[in-house]
């Protein structure tokens, strides 16, 4: 029988734990081809989410394994936390809410046993019960990352999936600060199926995801993975020094047909010196988005830092 091990980061999600284990048992229970091993980890809850993890410890000692981070370091943090556990013939990356439906396991871990894949993940076909603002927006970014980026990412792509050790060893040796799964599991590249599914909504507990927050992984995931933005400041100086060229060459023309003609031209100067200052500070801006990476980078401070452990 083979192990899977399964990695689930929770963050204030006390009331779905117990929940998700009970639907967990019951695909284990199906099946005589694997058994599980988790790996919970507890990202700096401020709920009860600690205490229900070591009570399930204590009652399933032999399969269920939790680390409890000394503050909330992030899902990206939490994923590769358990990366770094795992012991398993398979490995893979759930959420603890039931939003990734538990029974797709039998069917991702045929598609290994088949030695066909090294990997199989989920993408949702469709963004039913989302904000609509966010699901418009989080389409957008899909089309901006693949058009910038040599990395591809499926749109719907979740992080729900199941992969071979040497995959995870693969994950593992990108040991990188800035974590943008979704990235990273593409960019290791290895050969990867894609299941389709409903979305579901989360059993309990409410997302951690706001507009705000989302924007803001959006931006990490294109600068993680694309050095595209770095060229706009270029590729605007080019165009901008050519309109200036053409417009000294038109200045002077006209001075010479109408030398005496009177001065003209603030509005539309004080336009062109706005439009040009927005330029400049954007680019500025996208220059500082990168140090900011860097500087978090050469620091090299842990990724988590571990609390406790069983
Ligand atoms: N999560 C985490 N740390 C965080 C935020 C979320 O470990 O700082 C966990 C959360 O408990 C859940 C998973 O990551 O198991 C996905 O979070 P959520 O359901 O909020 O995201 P969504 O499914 O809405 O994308
Ligand atoms: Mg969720």
């Amino acid at each position: 029988m083979k192990t899977i091990s399964v990695i689930v980061p929770c963050y204030n999600e006390e009331e779905s734990i117990n929940l998700y284990y009970d639907a967990m048992t019951k695909v284990k229970n199906d099946t005589t081809k694997f058994k599980f091993e988790y790996w919970f980890i507890d990202d700096g809850s401020s709920d009860h989410t600690y205490t229900v993890l070591k009570d399930l410890q204590a009652l399933h000692s032999d399969e269920v394994h939790y680390i409890s981070f000394s503050r909330n370091f992030g899902k990206e943090a939490a994923l590769y936390a358990g990366l770094n556990e795992v012991k398993g013939d398979y490995t893979a990356v759930m959420d603890v809410d039931l939003q990734d439906p538990p029974e797709m396991l039998l069917e991702m871990f045929d598609d290994l046993e088949s030695g066909e894949y090294d990997c199989v993940g989920t993408a949702r076909m469709d963004r039913d019960g989302e904000n609509s603002i966010i699901s418009f927006f989080s389409n957008g970014f899909y089309g901006v990352i693949n058009k910038m980026s040599q990395t591809k990412i499926i749109p719907g792509a979740r992080d729900y999936r199941l992969m071979t050790r040497q995959m995870v060893n693969a994950i593992l040796s990108m040991t990188e600060y800035n974590r943008f799964s979704k990235g990273i599991f593409s960019w290791v590249g290895f050969r990867t199926k894609y299941l389709p599914y409903k979305n579901r909504e989360r059993v309990a507990g409410k997302t951690s995801w706001n507009f705000w927050k989302l924007l803001k992984y959006a931006i990490t995931g294109i600068i993680d993975f694309s050095e595209r933005p770095l060229m706009f400041a270029t590729w605007m100086g080019i165009f901008f020094s050519g309109v200036s060229v053409l417009a000294i060459i038109a200045i002077i023309i006209r001075k010479l047909v109408f030398p005496l003609s009177s001065v003209t031209g603030w509005a539309s100067m004080v336009s062109i010196i706005l439009l040009i200052g927005g330029i400049q500070l954007l680019s500025i801006g996208i220059l500082g988005e990168y140090i900011g990476k860097i500087f978090l980078e050469v620091k090299k401070r842990p990724i988590y830092i571990i609390r406790e452990k069983k």
